[in-house]
């Protein structure tokens, strides 16, 4: 029988994920595996997250990116431990890297950890890392037929926002078409519009994660 090299690599990893769920587990910690393609507003929107609620909630932040710690240092200025994973040429963060991220945050002392992936729509949402929740970011600038070409996010994810609402009035695409569609790939999804820049529809986000906890 043969059994392919990334079947091989999904069932490795699969056994590394469910590790890592345990640890977390075991120390009340609430992961959040947020997904998006390049651009959609990730860091932006965990800026303000890291922002609105680390006074409320112990928390941690672990940057994935190929090559550079740009989003780690937009994250570290609000005083929250961050772990830069670089994954040089690859293309989605894998649950031996979180293993690894995890030993040096102290989680005795967290209560929630948000795992900024590598932006990319396609593999992260195939490489389970251990998370509690599956976040995906979709901008509207990307277009209305995302969803429909990348649905494995959406059906995997627990909640997804529509990011750069405030720029809906320049660009084509429909906000309503998006949650249809959203909606008809994964009926559970709660979908949040949101402008991270702009600080618009953040609240329904931060009590959608505060009510995970
Ligand atoms: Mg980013
Ligand atoms: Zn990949």
């Amino acid at each position: 029988m043969q059994v392919n090299l990334a079947t091989k690599l999904l069932r490795a990893n699969r056994d590394v994920a469910a590790e890592n769920r345990e640890r977390l587990r075991k120390h009340g910690i609430v992961a959040v595996n947020l997904i998006s393609s390049p651009g959609a507003g990730k860091t932006t929107l965990l800026e303000r997250t890291v922002e609105a609620l680390k006074d409320k909630i112990p928390m941690a932040v672990i940057e994935g990116d190929q090559y550079t710690a740009l989003d780690g240092e937009r994250i570290e200025r609000f005083g929250v431990p961050v772990v830069q994973i670089n994954t040089p040429g690859g293309c989605h963060l894998d649950a031996g890297m979180i293993a690894t991220a995890l030993d040096s945050l102290d989680l005795e002392n967290l209560r929630l950890l948000i795992i900024e992936n590598v932006g990319n729509l396609i593999c992260p949402a195939e490489f389970d890392l251990g998370e509690g929740f599956k976040v995906g970011v979709l901008s509207v600038t990307e277009g209305n037929d995302k969803p429909k070409k990348y649905p494995v996010i959406f059906q995997d994810a627990q909640a997804a926002i529509i990011n750069k609402v405030d720029l809906l009035p320049y660009v084509n695409f429909s906000l309503e078409h998006a949650v249809q569609d959203l909606q008809e790939i994964n009926p559970g999804l709660k979908v949040i519009p949101a402008s991270a820049t702009r600080q618009d529809g953040l609240e329904e986000w931060f009590n959608w994660l505060l009510e995970q906890m």
